[in-house]
């Protein structure tokens, strides 16, 4: 296991900008909290004791190392592409959130807050912030839509038995948005002593960077596993799953600002189809735009309004994505594409039968692309893919079983 580094991707701008993408556009009363953050930040990503404490919880209770795993069975589907995994989905928790959730409590510990506030969607999240939180012995409160708390009861009830309160909000659409909305809220009234913990690399400066700088563990770790593995090859092509961006940025930012980059490729949840208007992908299918406090693609109508995201998965169902992914896509640094629902469940059934491995439905998106990405690359010399694992999908299993039964006419929508 070599040392992992906070600080080898670059900051952003002063403002806090990737390109024109991210910022703080968020009212004045926040401005010396995003100031404290930042600078708290700043003096910690370089500290080798800060470094110590991360990397030994990484090891001691996340899991870490998370496996690089070489996919022979899925990779015979696919002559010209021999697919590596990186299991994510065997950290504490199932996923990749548990890195941030880790580091930004950490950060949290060190500026002398003593209660977290999250806002969660799917509930994932919130299961990680209930998580550290209980870890370290904070206060918590996970604002969740009133929508998705009827969705996601099995997470309502893990952050309540962690010891975590759950605060419904029923405004808007009562979902991922409107709970962020009312997290940011409470956190401008009690800024003193708390500390808010983002889930994925949105929102004002400094979160996306800071998002980025944790999760980047995923990408620095693939860099010294695939050396191990595989000598002098490096990877040819990253392939991800992109909600608002945290674990795919994860897997790229060590190697984006490379000379000699991968191809990168984001994964958005294609829902119904982009042209059904019932989706979550915010580069394929949206415009510029400011959402929690940030400037990046979005998904709103000619009015302004921010349209409802649509997907099969919980977790990609967020309707604007990270700045540097904005950047990243508008420099065509990286490439983004949408995977339909369909796409998905095609992708978690194949690595499901093949290699054993129950994905996320989130994961599964990139998966679902592996047909596309063979037709457009698999005809010349072997190409190493990279696909982050970002989660499992023991979480899925009754949403799927319900699915199958409305397709089948036994129950109703
Ligand atoms: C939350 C989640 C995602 C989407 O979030 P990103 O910030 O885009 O990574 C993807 N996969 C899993 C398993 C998740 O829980």
């Amino acid at each position: 296991m070599q040392p992992y580094s906070l600080a080898a991707q670059p900051w952003p701008s002063a403002a806090g900008r990737f390109g024109r993408f991210g910022g703080r556009y968020v009212p004045e009363t926040l401005i010396p909290a995003l100031d404290e953050l930042a600078s708290a930040y700043l003096g910690l990503r370089a500290d080798p004791a800060f470094l110590a404490d991360f990397t030994q919880l990484l090891r001691e209770y996340v899991g870490r190392p998370s496996l690089l795993y070489r996919a022979q069975r899925l990779s015979a589907r696919y002559p010209g592409l021999d697919i590596y995994l990186k299991r994510e989905d065997l950290n504490h928790t199932g996923a990749h959130k548990i890195n941030n959730a880790v580091g930004q409590a950490l950060l949290a510990k060190r500026m002398g807050k003593r209660r977290i506030v999250a806002e969660t969607g799917a509930g994932q999240h919130g299961v990680a912030a209930a998580t550290v939180a209980a870890l370290f012995g904070l206060d918590c409160v996970v604002y969740m839509g009133s929508e998705d708390i009827r969705r996601q009861a099995l997470n309502v009830r893990r952050m309540e038995l962690l010891g975590a309160e759950v605060r419904e909000v029923h405004s808007g659409t009562a979902t991922l948005k409107d709970a962020t909305n009312e997290a940011i809220r409470d956190w401008v009234t009690r800024v003193r002593d708390t500390f808010y913990i983002i889930g994925s690399v949105v929102g004002p400066h400094p979160y996306p960077m800071l998002v980025r700088d944790f999760q980047s563990v995923i990408g620095q770790e693939v860099r010294w596993q695939l050396r191990e593995q595989r000598g002098d090859r490096q990877p040819d092509v990253l392939l991800a799953c992109v909600g608002g961006g945290s674990n795919a940025i994860g897997l790229f930012a060590p190697y984006a600002y490379l000379p000699e980059r991968p191809r990168m490729i984001g994964v958005e949840a294609g829902g119904e189809g982009i042209q059904s208007g019932h989706h979550a992908a915010s580069i394929s299918g949206g415009k510029v735009g400011v959402l929690h406090g940030a400037m990046m693609y979005l998904l709103y109508d000619s009015e302004g309004q921010i349209l409802p995201a649509h997907s099969i998965s919980a977790g990609l169902d967020y309707p604007g994505v990270g700045p540097e992914h904005s950047f990243f896509a508008e420099q065509g640094l990286a490439e983004y594409v949408a995977v339909e629902d369909r796409g998905a469940i095609a992708g978690m059934e194949l690595l499901a039968r093949s290699e054993g491995i129950l994905p996320a439905l989130e994961t599964a998106h990139a998966l679902g692309y592996l047909p596309e990405l063979q037709r457009r690359i698999g005809g010349g010399p072997e190409q190493i893919v990279v696909l982050n694992l970002s989660g499992r999908g023991d979480k899925d299993v009754a949403e799927l079983t319900r699915l199958r039964q409305m397709a089948a006419g036994e129950v109703r929508a």
